[in-house]
């Protein structure tokens, strides 16, 4: 498993918003975690990330455990997250916000963009034009092209498709499985569980700070009673 996390807990003041959590991610292929607003998915990827402090529980990413770690040494070790409001500089260029991905101790950063734009061609059309002139879509792709400056283990996107026209959510979901293919670990987040479900090999549905593992492969698997439940 690429990812691990075990137990884990968050609690604002007294509220419980992820209760003793298990799941995990394997390296290469898409995992989705679904849910509603407030289920507890940003807590979750918080907890990951390590910008929102776990009152429980491990994280624990290829053998090694972050639990301890800072939010920093959490990158360096190879977690990288997509915000959920993709955070794009609007006076940097397209290219110059992925470039803000790279680690400064990384000295082919030119390469690592280059094989970037192998896999996300269309960003070379529009790669000059300042982010505050991108489309929802386009500033998607740029913040996933940034987070993949720094090679990660994991790559996790909060609500990727979150405003986009279902059209380009069809794109940016289109580039996400060609990355998984490409051997990228993936940690999905999402409201939209039937796109998402689509294009993943292993889910969760997540409600009131639990976790399910759901079955979405089997015939037997009824999306119209997920969504009455979860969705
Ligand atoms: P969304 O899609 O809206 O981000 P979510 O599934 O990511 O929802 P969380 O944001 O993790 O859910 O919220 C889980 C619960 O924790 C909610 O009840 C929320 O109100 C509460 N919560 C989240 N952040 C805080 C905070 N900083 N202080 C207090 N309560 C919080």
């Amino acid at each position: 498993m690429m990812l691990e996390v075990e137990n884990l807990s968050v609690a604002y003041k007294g509220i419980h918003a992820v209760n003793g959590i298990s799941f995990t991610v394997p390296a290469g292929g898409i995992t989705c975690m679904i849910g509603r607003n407030g289920a507890g998915k940003s807590s979750t990827v918080g907890a990951i990330a390590g910008f929102v402090k776990a009152s429980g529980g491990r994280v624990v990413l290829d053998g090694r455990d972050l639990t301890h770690t800072s939010t920093a040494g959490r990158s360096r070790a190879g977690v990288a997250l997509v915000p959920e409001n993709r955070r794009i500089f609007g006076t940097l260029t397209a290219a110059e916000n992925v470039m803000l991905g790279a680690p400064s101790s990384r000295g082919d950063a030119q390469a690592r963009f280059a094989e970037i734009l192998e896999l996300f061609p269309a960003i070379r059309t529009f790669q000059g034009r300042g982010g505050h002139q991108l489309s929802g879509g386009e500033q998607q792709m740029v913040a996933i092209s940034r987070a993949l400056m720094c090679s990660p283990k994991v790559l996790i996107l909060d609500e990727p498709s979150l405003g986009l026209a279902p059209i380009v959510v069809k794109a940016v979901f289109a580039a996400i499985e060609e990355l998984a293919s490409a051997g990228q670990a993936i940690l999905l987040i999402e409201q939209n569980g039937r796109a998402a479900l689509r294009i993943s090999q292993r889910a969760y549905a997540m409600s009131l700070g639990q976790v399910h593992e759901l079955d979405h492969r089997s015939a037997g698997f009824d999306e119209r009673e997920l969504h009455a439940l979860y969705l």
